[in-house]
């Protein structure tokens, strides 16, 4: 399973779907993306390979935006088909996310949503935590990385996750726990992925967060990154990579 994401100046689509290629040897059994054209979100998801996800993107998303996400999945709570597929869309139409890991106690959090009226399409645990998010959001009235913290310290699990909230364009929330996640540091644009590979050709400088880490990543802006646990916040050792 991976993850990638892109936000800058370049056309997002190609990015993405080469750097699930790169991680293609993690292992998957579905594929998605999400582009963001400047007003909506465009999503493609499919069980199977990338190939397929291409061939069913190729007429699904119609933008050229320079901002998305794109996972492969290897399904824990849920059958691998279509719907399964990541990225999740929260309830309001706002949130998007794309997860590698497990939220195990998804299932209580689940009867509470639903009782506060959240509708569920997917049997992931995934389509919880981005549904918990958006109501932390929304009730407690935070930013996007804020409500991604509180979510992620009620949350029993494992996970590398990317949040991108279309209120807000102009920013990608990350965090780590369990699964790898790492950051490339442009001039100008931000890549993020489970591992270099889908980014040491446009940027050999890179952050991989620790456990316990998220991070802001938000364009013509330094990234933040700070403690899940306790907000505090950690200066971010930049690495040279070697080609
Ligand atoms: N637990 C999530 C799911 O089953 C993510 C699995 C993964 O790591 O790809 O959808």
């Amino acid at each position: 399973c991976g993850i990638v994401g892109y936000i800058g100046y370049r056309e997002a689509y190609p990015i993405v779907i080469k750097g699930l290629k790169r991680l293609e040897y993690r292992g998957y059994d579905s594929a998605g993306v999400m582009l963001y054209d400047g007003k909506d979100l465009k999503l493609s998801k499919t069980k199977g390979k990338v190939v397929d996800l291409e061939t069913k993107a190729a007429k699904e998303i119609t933008t050229n935006g320079t901002i998305g996400i794109g996972h492969t999945r290897w399904a824990t709570h849920g059958i691998p088909n279509d719907v399964n597929s990541h990225p999740h869309v929260s309830n309001s139409g706002d949130l998007v996310i794309i997860h590698n890991g497990i939220i195990e106690n998804y299932a209580p959090l689940k009867i509470e949503l639903i009782k506060r009226g959240y509708v569920f399409h997917s049997d992931t645990d995934t389509e919880v935590l981005v549904n918990l998010i958006e109501e932390i959001q929304i009730n407690e009235k935070l930013k996007l990385g804020k409500a991604v913290q509180v979510a992620l310290n009620q949350v029993v699990g494992a996970y590398a996750i990317a949040v991108f909230d279309k209120k807000n364009p102009d920013e990608i929330v990350v965090a780590r726990l369990g699964s790898p996640l790492a950051i490339g540091i442009g001039e100008g644009e931000y890549f993020i992925a489970s591992d270099a590979s889908p980014f040491i050709e446009y940027t050999q400088n890179a952050v991989y967060l620790e456990d316990g880490e998220m991070a802001n990543i938000r364009l013509h802006k330094p990234i933040k990154v700070r403690k899940i646990q306790d907000d505090s916040l950690v200066d971010p050792y930049i690495q040279e990579l070697k080609m």
